[in-house]
């Protein structure tokens, strides 16, 4: 097959831009994907081809594959490329060439509008074997018994395959920082196993991109990567996204990391549970060591069994506890529906709610008060942890298991509660369900100081550069809780959604509750106004004929007489008993009329229609101080008439008989008190003396209904204002009248 001659002229002309990099054991050709013509190379194209890279620029892939010593089976090789671009491209991936009596992978991966090509060095002919021998591997990585076996012997299998100097199981933490739990290392080395590095070592971009490309390899840390380059015009500056090759070059903080660490050669595999990079399997070489793409991808193969047995492990561990946690927590909830309480279920010593976590103590923090279980802080401590989460915290479950980090005053509690999962039942009511975790102090081994995880560059400007010192670094851990599991995250998720829905039902219900009382309050007011009024016309007509009967029998009898006089007398009590009971449901119906009422006249006209009223023989009566009242004035001049006549009343008896009367003005409130010194009233019979019909038993001697008082507090009330009283029997009695100002 001919080729076009390569024309140089019009290649140099246009400037070359560097756009990435390559690892020196590979070449990258990437071809666009319509034409396929060649849009970037590495620069060390030369050491596979012969040529120099700008001969291929611009070119098309044929003219490439030529070059290649591929004229044979160029032709093929184009279209397996082809096919590969149609289809998966994975799924043909190497495609062995062999160029200059050596065998080389090519790797094709897809990028953008474009088709990457990355060339490297074959080392594993025996390809049966090595099938076999990863599937021997994976037998035995899978007999392990407990997951730290499962670990070890992925460990060994591994150093088997790629035959490194140290292969480690790093596993990493909640917060970013790794340990070694796992390592098969060559005899002679120092051990790692049980150190720990700090989360910078590998920094959360690297992390997430260990979640995408699964093995990561760099074959020579001390080698020149060779730039990837580009015709300005081909490409508008644009570099290559080279995410998903394996022969990326590595940043220079990192290859300067592995070589303060005398690392010559890395290789990891991601370790993946439940969709979170749970760990990495990190290979060390002492010397340059390349792994070809075979022996890679079986490596990648065995760390994938390795994060699927994790991941069953985990779930099957999570799902035993998840169990006992729903168990505990479907108890409550059905305690709560049996009890109609929240608290009762809670704090229930026989199923408590600190079963639906491992924590060692609860604090329940509800309508008001604060019981506590299990090992917690104090009741002012969670007190005042409670104030802070209602004020910094906005997430309905929050947790820590180093609570310094976040709380001020965590040292005070860290006995009992380092650890600290909050789950707010009501922020606005600051009614939260706290679970503690006690400080658990341990001693951690870092690898160097991991409180100095860069140095800064020997020039002394600000250049940063990994730590070079990896000496271990004893560290004894303070402040800190056993971890909060994501079980056990989830069980307080689940157990608080259960718990706010059970509080909606039961607030539901009280509601419902509330306006049938409502309905039954107003229909009573309705019934006792209706009967009331019914009841004039019978009374009148039975006063009325026992006047008749009086007046036109002059001749009855003195007992006749005297029957028939107590009749009129009951008639016209049961008229006045009517029309107070009438009164007292009118309070309810009337619209407030509300005015400024000068207190000072109309306490004088109360004074002189009570006097002309009640006769009194010896009364002091007096009024000091009348601040004005708003309300409306005929309700408010009710409420004056009652507890005066009140009071002069039940003080007839005392001789001179003082009642006194004196408005204040106390901050936003007008205060009145109206006090006597007549009979008292039991303090014991508190409020009761407010409802209707309610009478003392000292009064027997005095007329009244047990009407007026009941009918004072719904004025009161209605005007948002605020009634007590204070008394002791035989020395008389002051009442207080509470309203707002505005
Ligand atoms: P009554 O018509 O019986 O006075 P009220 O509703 O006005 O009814 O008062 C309810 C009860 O409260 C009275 O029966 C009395 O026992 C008690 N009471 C109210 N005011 C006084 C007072 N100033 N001194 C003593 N007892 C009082």
């Amino acid at each position: 097959m001919n080729y076009p001659v390569i024309d140089l002229t019009n290649c140099d002309k246009e400037p070359i831009h560097i756009l990435g990099k390559v690892q020196s054991h590979a070449c990258l050709v990437a071809v666009d994907r319509n034409d396929f013509t060649i849009v970037y190379v590495s620069r060390n194209l030369e050491t596979l081809t012969g040529q120099s890279y700008d001969n291929f620029l611009n070119h098309k892939l044929e003219l490439f594959f030529a070059s290649l010593g591929q004229e044979d089976n160029g032709e093929s090789v184009l279209q397996v490329v082809k096919f590969v671009l149609k289809n998966d491209p994975g799924s043909l991936n190497p495609i062995r060439l062999n160029i200059g009596g050596h065998v080389f992978n090519m790797i094709v991966h897809v990028s953008g509008n474009y088709l990457v090509l990355e060339f490297e060095p074959s080392s594993s002919t025996i390809d049966g074997e090595l099938q076999q021998y990863v599937g021997s591997s994976l037998s035995k990585i899978l007999e392990g018994r407990t997951l730290q076996d499962t670990l070890e012997s992925a460990a060994t299998q591994i150093k088997e395959l790629i035959g490194y100097d140290r292969v480690m199981v790093y596993r990493f933490w909640e917060d970013g920082h790794g340990e070694v739990v796992a390592e098969k290392k060559n005899d002679g080395l120092e051990p790692f196993f049980g150190l720990h590095y700090p989360a910078s070592d590998i920094p959360k971009q690297a992390r997430e991109l260990y979640k995408v490309n699964l093995t990561r390899i760099i074959a020579d840390v001390k080698s020149e990567p060779s730039d990837i380059v580009s015709y300005n015009d081909l490409t508008k500056g644009e570099p290559l996204d080279l995410t998903n090759a394996g022969s990326r070059a590595v940043s220079s903080i990192h290859i300067q990391y592995l070589l303060n660490m005398g690392v010559e050669a890395s290789f990891s595999v991601s370790l993946i549970a439940n969709d979170e990079l749970w760990g990495l399997i990190a290979c060390h070489n002492y010397e340059p060591r390349f792994i070809d793409y075979k022996a890679r991808q079986h490596a990648k193969l065995i760390g994938q069994v390795l994060s699927s047995s994790i991941q069953y492990r985990n779930n099957k561990e999570d799902k035993e506890i998840n169990i006992n946690y729903r168990n505990v927590a479907d108890d409550l909830i059905r305690k709560m529906h049996q009890d109609w309480s929240v608290t009762q279920a809670l704090i229930n010593p026989k199923n408590s709610v600190l079963g639906i976590t491992s924590a060692s103590g609860v604090a329940v923090v509800f309508e008001g008060r604060t019981h506590l279980i299990g090992q917690t802080p104090s009741v002012e401590q969670v007190s005042g942890l409670v104030n802070w989460l209602q004020a910094e915290v906005k997430q309905n479950v929050f947790h820590t298991s180093h609570l310094g980090d976040h709380y001020p005053h965590a040292s005070s509690l860290s006995d009992a509660g380092s650890g600290l999962l909050a789950c707010s039942i009501s922020r606005e009511l600051g009614e939260y369900l706290l679970f503690f975790k006690p400080e658990f102090v341990s001693t951690v081994n870092w690898a160097g100081n991991p409180e100095k995880p860069v140095e800064i560059g020997e020039d002394g400007i600000s250049k940063l550069s990994p730590r070079r010192s990896f000496a271990i670094w004893s560290r004894e851990i303070r402040g800190h809780s056993e971890p909060w599991t994501r079980t056990e995250l989830n069980s307080v998720y689940k157990f608080r959604e259960d718990l706010v829905h059970f509080i909606n039902l039961k607030a539901n219900e009280i509601r419902k509750l509330n306006e049938r009382l409502k309905e039954a309050y107003d229909e009573l007011d309705t019934f006792s106004f209706t009967i009331s009024h019914d009841l004039k016309t019978p009374i009148a007509s039975i006063k009325n004929y026992s006047e008749i009967l009086l007046e036109d029998n002059p001749g009855i009898n003195e007992q006749g007489r005297h029957f028939l006089t107590r009749i009129m007398k009951s008639a016209d009590k049961m008229n006045n008993l009517i029309r107070e009971v009438m009164g007292y449901s009118r309070v309810s119906r009337q619209a407030l009329n509300k005015q400024r009422i000068g207190m000072a006249v109309l306490l004088e006209e109360l004074k002189t229609e009570l006097i002309a009223a009640y006769q009194p023989g010896n009364l002091q009566f007096t009024i000091l101080g009348t601040p004005e009242i708003k309300g409306d004035k005929v309700m408010i001049s009710q409420v004056f008439t009652n507890l005066l006549g009140n009071a002069i009343k039940y003080s007839s008896k005392s001789n001179p008989s003082i009642v006194k009367v004196e408005g204040k003005e106390e901050g936003g409130q007008v205060v009145y008190s109206i006090s006597d010194n007549g009979i008292g009233i039991d303090m014991n019979f508190g409020g009761h003396i407010f409802e209707l019909f309610k009478r003392m038993d000292n009064v027997r001697d005095y007329e009244g209904s047990g009407v007026g008082l009941a009918i004072v507090k719904r004025i009161m009330e209605k005007h948002n204002a605020k009634i007590w009283y204070e008394s002791e029997p035989g020395n008389g009695t002051i009442f207080y009248l509470s309203f707002q100002r505005d």
